[in-house]
């Protein structure tokens, strides 16, 4: 028996060795999606009986509003249970078509929008369609988790930019100039961000957009999964509302799962090009077929139907980022600040390092921080290492408010637990 990197027991039998050389270099070169595997591992302890927090994953505890199930069941009896095309159904891309409208004031056609399961796999066919060995994508750390792995997946190269939490994590324009080159393919943009909650004001987006007016190659891909969280009066900002002239240049991605509570029903959108979403369609009816059609339909009425409770999440996400920060600030040995969007704090833990757990251990990294957190204050969290960013750990807060009290109390208590190691005078 030998344990996976998700934590969980894989079975080796003779007939059943494993044969890691019959994967591919790709596959081989892959880890499972960091909020996945420690949101497994949170799971895999809760099994064991430990009451564990699960802070790792980014998906809303609110149900899916009974408005959207009731759609699904109507869908499913009267027969919307088949393919649908590879980038959506009529009647979802409509769906789309009017937000874009009514939401970003973005007029696309029907052709310029496809629908797939999930904005990741929206994400995912752009660069199956566009990304061959060698070429660039610009990303900006911290970064989603997946966005590094998906591009080198496709035989790209990432290209970092960093965004410094003095500047609000914000990219200096400057850097992004800098890491421009002729192989670059796409600077990849997520806004409000995930780990870190910024939301890119309208001005540096107009900054992006004149540098590249100059660089008529590269393309924008543009994921505002998180546009209708924002809290303290932040303004999301379309990235293609706020450069018109840039928008055949722009693949903007978004989907039901934050905004709806959709997380499992798996629907995501891309609108842009049509030459570009016509291969991505190419690629989806090659991987995939079609996305559910059950779920378009759903998100047919997500989107469609009334949308009060949009601002109903919003007032409790803020609620529960407001005591989330209000908890940990308590401690000296995190610094935390609240941001304008997302669901997650991005806590800077360079205090903690270098400093020992009751049994000996030294806290050198973010990851060991994450291990210790999960073992000792029974929360689970994310890395910074996972976002290009460290030493930092991400907390989701869009958890049930007694939970989230809970856990940030204990990883208060952890930290505050932290000792200096044996014979160091200081740190
Ligand atoms: N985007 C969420 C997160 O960052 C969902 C999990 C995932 O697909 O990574 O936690």
């Amino acid at each position: 028996m030998h344990k996976t990197n998700t934590g969980s027991m894989v079975l080796a039998t003779a007939s059943q060795a494993p044969r890691g050389e019959f994967l591919s270099k790709r596959a081989r070169a892959l880890k499972v999606s960091p909020t996945i595997a420690m949101s497994q591992r949170a799971g895999e302890m809760r099994a064991d009986g430990i009451d564990v927090v699960n802070l790792s994953v980014g998906e809303p505890d609110t149900p899916t509003p009974m408005r959207i199930v009731d759609a699904a069941h109507e869908a499913a009896k009267k027969g919307h249970t088949r393919y649908t095309a590879p980038d959506g159904h009529q009647r979802v891309k409509q769906a789309v078509q009017t937000k874009l409208l009514r939401d970003n004031k973005l007029a696309y056609d029907l052709n310029q929008i496809g629908v797939v399961s999930g904005c990741k796999q929206a994400i995912f066919n752009a660069l199956a369609a566009t990304i061959d060995v060698g070429d660039e994508v610009v990303l900006i750390a911290p970064y989603w988790v997946s966005y590094a792995d998906m591009v080198t997946y496709h035989g790209g190269t990432p290209v970092v930019v960093t965004a410094k939490q003095e500047d609000g994590f914000l990219p200096d324009i400057r850097d992004i100039a800098a890491a421009l080159t002729p192989r670059t393919k796409w600077v990849l943009l997520n806004s409000p961000n995930n780990p870190t909650g910024a939301v890119y004001p309208c001005a540096l987006l107009r900054q992006i957009g004149d540098l590249l007016a100059q660089h008529p190659d590269v393309m924008v891909l543009s994921d505002e999964i998180y546009e209708h969280l924002t809290y303290d009066g932040a303004e999301f900002v379309s990235f293609a509302s706020a450069l018109p002239d840039l928008k055949d240049r722009i693949l903007l991605v978004n989907g039901a799962s934050k905004a709806y509570s959709m997380t499992g029903w798996r629907v995501g959108f891309a609108a842009g090009p049509a030459w570009l979403i016509g291969a991505m369609a190419r690629v989806q009816s090659q991987a995939a077929g079609s996305s559910n059609m059950i779920a378009q339909f759903a998100a047919v009425e997500a989107m469609e139907g009334d949308q009060s409770d949009l601002q109903v999440n919003r007032q409790v996400l803020k609620r529960r980022r407001d005591t989330a920060i209000q908890i940990l600030s308590k401690c000296t040995r995190l610094g935390v600040c609240p941001l304008g969007g997302a669901f997650y704090i991005f806590a800077d833990i360079h205090k903690c390092l270098g400093l020992s757990t009751a049994d000996g251990r030294v806290i050198k990294t973010d990851s060991q921080m994450s291990d210790f957190l999960l073992d000792q204050a029974h929360v689970a969290t994310v890395p910074g290492v996972e976002f290009g960013c460290s030493p930092y750990i991400r907390l989701s807060f869009a958890v049930d408010d007694d939970d989230l009290t809970r856990a940030c109390n204990a990883i208060v208590a952890a930290c505050n637990s932290l000792k200096l190691p044996d014979g160091a005078d200081q740190i």
